[in-house]
């Protein structure tokens, strides 16, 4: 059943019901008003009624003493008399027929109607003249009468007088008149009754009284009501006594009209009204449908402005913002998937760890909602073993309140400030800034804030013993809408710190190998890979800067004996050792190449000849003063073997323009320093504008600058 049907029900019910109640109550009011007044009419009806006759049965007494008096007053009957005054008395009205007889019963006088019944007042007896004698002649008429017996002087009954009314049309109208109410005499079924009322009316009227005893009402057919009235002693008519209920005409059908109309009436207002209510409730009902199936679009007309008007402008500001919601989810989901895959593709693709940095700080930030983040590293351009270590910001993005940026980038000493705290416990950890937060100087400010510490593998960490010292840590800082950030985003968190952890022990590892591809495995000298790149950079440089840079080309001299006496083997260990000594005479700034088998080269930046003749004597120097230690012979004697270098000196811009330039003019001094004789050194000579020939032995005095 639906709501409108149980809503049309309802209405109906309640305004149906009392409608019906009232007409039924009044329609019972109205019947059982009319019945008790028309109950009332009739009995005081029947009691004027009974005083009427009584009084009339009293007067026809008195008229019927008066004439036995006068027509006895002799002692005998006077017939004459009593006719002589009998006549006086109808005329005068007393009684409208006056018969008197003998002792046997013969009438001797006689005036009035003719009667043919006399009924008497006092005994109900009814006494028929078979004559029906009259003085006025015409048709004989049924009489109520009062009789007296005429007695002689010694009390002898001599006759009878009889005064008597007819029973009459003008009697009942009387009567009817004095009760107030119909009058029927109720005589045999078939006779027309002698009625006040009209011949159909007092047929009715008969019919009902005829099975009524007295005292009791009962209904006729045409909405009257009946009350016999029956002989007795007073009263020695059988009398009905009739009235109307006066019932407004048409009340039933007035009411059931009413009724009528107010049900169509009440089945149209509930209709509407039910149509009105839950019309509304019907389109958010099917809205809510739409809403549940995806549909975001679905709004409802928001009608008037009563409680369902609310729900509905509810109901639409909740889409509205769900839409948007949903919006705002797709977009930070589409947003995210693009980081996500930005992120595969840069760890994938690249070995550039701020690049890396930069797109994983950028990921964990739409991610977790936040405005600012940072991700700082453990600083490598401090010694490995000075702690506390120092963490420096290698990106960061947002704003970042207090910018630290200004006072020198963010630093933070592990231990110090909250992202130091957190990096010493080790924990991640997440909250809301209070009073008591203490910050670094150089380290951000916020509300809200999410960090997670990572380490990296003992082997990639620099850190004094294998202890595993902290890489670094990912902070985020103050999510959108000063929410704090919550366990999902530490569990997000924890995974992009873990992809920065693995990348930043991927580029180390990346370094590694770069370093390894970079480098001599017998020597750990730099290659001549290396060498080539570094020669390019450092005349670039020079160039840029108008500076000098020395290149010193070294070969062993007759090491092809020392690899037939000893053994190849025994050769690179003179290699190695040379190696290691070139390394200790040279500056930190400086390299040393192993250009080809036994030929190095040191590359010696910002330095002109002045300062790079004074290294190649130093190296000369090293390399002759002591003899390389050998591995001991088969029978255990220790051996050495001298060795001794030559060199070629060649200067970036002085000797070429190019660093290949400059490595074949240094070579070419090598080739001029062994062509001497060995174990010394020249400077190049091959300049494209004009430089004297400068060898080892003849040199200026060594000074000026670079020295
Ligand atoms: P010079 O004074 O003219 O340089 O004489 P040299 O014998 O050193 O001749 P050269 O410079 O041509 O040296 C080439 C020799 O260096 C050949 C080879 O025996 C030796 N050599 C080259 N590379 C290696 C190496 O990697 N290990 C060893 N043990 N010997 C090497
Ligand atoms: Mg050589
Ligand atoms: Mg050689």
């Amino acid at each position: 059943m639906t709501l409108r049907a149980r809503l049309t029900a309802a209405f109906l019910a309640v305004v149906l019901g009392p409608v019906l109640l009232g007409a039924l109550f009044v329609g019972v009011i109205v019947t059982a008003v009319g019945q008790s007044r028309a109950e009332e009419r009739l009995e005081y009806g029947a009691a004027a009624l009974h005083t009427a006759v009584d009084s009339l049965c009293t007067r026809l007494s008195g008229t019927a003493e008066t004439l036995g008096l006068i027509a006895t007053e002799s002692g005998a009957l006077d017939a004459p008399r009593a006719t002589e005054y009998a006549g006086a008395l109808v005329r005068r009205g007393l009684a409208e027929a006056v018969t008197v007889t003998d002792a046997g019963g013969t009438a001797v006088a006689d005036a009035g109607a003719r009667v043919h019944t006399w009924t008497d007042c006092a005994d109900t007896t009814t006494v028929t003249t078979g004559t029906g004698a009259g003085a006025s002649g015409g048709e004989s008429v049924a009489a109520l009468s009062a009789h007296i017996s005429l007695y002689d002087s010694d009390g002898r009954a001599i006759g009878t007088v009889r005064a008597g009314v007819a029973v009459d049309a003008g009697l009942v109208d009387s009567l009817a008149a004095v009760s107030g109410c119909g009058v029927t005499v109720i005589g045999a079924d078939g006779d027309a009754p002698l009625s006040s009322l009209p011949a159909d009316e007092a047929t009715s009227v008969a019919a009902t009284a005829r099975g009524l005893s007295s005292g009791r009402f009962e209904d006729t057919d045409d909405g009257g009501l009946v009350r016999v009235v029956s002989a007795d002693g007073g009263q020695p008519l059988d009398l009905a006594l009739s009235t109307d209920k006066n019932l407004p005409t048409g009340l039933y059908p007035l009411l059931l009209l009413s009724v009528a109309v107010a049900g169509f009436a009440a089945v149209g207002v509930a209709w509407w009204l039910a149509r009105s209510t839950t019309r509304p409730v019907t389109e958010l009902a099917a809205a809510a449908d739409r809403v549940a199936a995806g549909d975001l679009e679905a709004r409802v007309p928001v009608r008037g402005s009563d409680e369902v008007a609310a729900l509905a402008t509810n109901f639409n500001r909740m889409t509205r913002e769900m839409q948007g919601y949903v919006q705002a989810l797709t977009a930070s989901r589409d947003q995210l998937r693009g980081n996500l895959g930005l992120l595969g593709d840069t760890l994938s693709s690249t070995h550039d760890l701020d690049r890396i940095l930069e797109v994983i700080l950028s990921t964990a930030m739409t991610a977790t909602g936040a405005q600012s983040g940072a991700i700082l590293l453990v600083d490598d351009e401090e010694d490995a073993t000075t702690t506390p270590a120092t963490l420096v910001a290698r990106c960061h993005a947002g704003v970042i309140a207090g910018d630290p940026r200004a006072a020198g980038g963010i630093r933070v000493r592990v231990g110090e400030g909250l992202l130091g705290r957190i990096v010493a416990g080790g924990e991640p950890q997440r909250g809301r800034v209070t009073e008591e937060t203490a910050f670094a100087p150089q380290e951000p400010h916020c509300h809200t804030y999410i960090a997670v510490p990572f380490t990296g593998a003992d082997a990639l960490v620099r850190g004094p013993g294998k202890t595993a010292r902290p890489v670094g840590v990912l902070a985020l800082y103050d999510r959108l809408g000063f929410d704090e950030f919550d366990d999902t985003d530490l569990s997000t968190l924890r995974t992009f710190a873990g992809q920065a952890a693995v990348a930043v022990e991927n580029v180390l590892l990346h370094e590694e190998a770069q370093r390894l591809s970079l480098t001599d495995p017998l020597t750990g000298l730099w290659n001549y890979r290396y060498l080539k790149v570094t020669m390019d950079k450092e005349v670039e440089r020079a160039h840029r800067f108008g500076r000098r840079t020395a290149v010193i080309a070294i070969d062993l001299d007759r090491f092809k004996d020392v690899n037939d006496t000893y053994g190849h083997p025994v050769g690179d260990q003179v290699l190695i050792e040379l190696a290691s000594r070139i390394t200790a005479q040279i500056r930190e700034v400086d390299f040393a190449f192993r250009y080809g088998g036994e030929e190095f080269v040191v590359l010696l930046p910002e330095t002109d000849r002045y300062g790079a003749i004074p290294v190649a004597r130093r190296l000369g120097e090293a390399i002759r003063r002591d003899p390389f230690p050998l591995p001991p012979s088969a029978d255990g004697t220790a051996r050495t073997v001298p060795v001794t270098i030559s060199m070629g000196i060649a200067i970036f811009p002085d000797h070429g323009e190019s660093g290949a330039d400059v490595l074949a003019s240094a070579d070419e001094a090598l080739y001029a320093a062994k062509a001497a004789g060995r174990d010394t050194y020249r400077v190049s000579k091959s300049d494209p504008e004009k430089t004297p020939d400068t060898d080892g032995r003849d040199e200026r005095p060594v000074t000026g600058p670079g020295d």
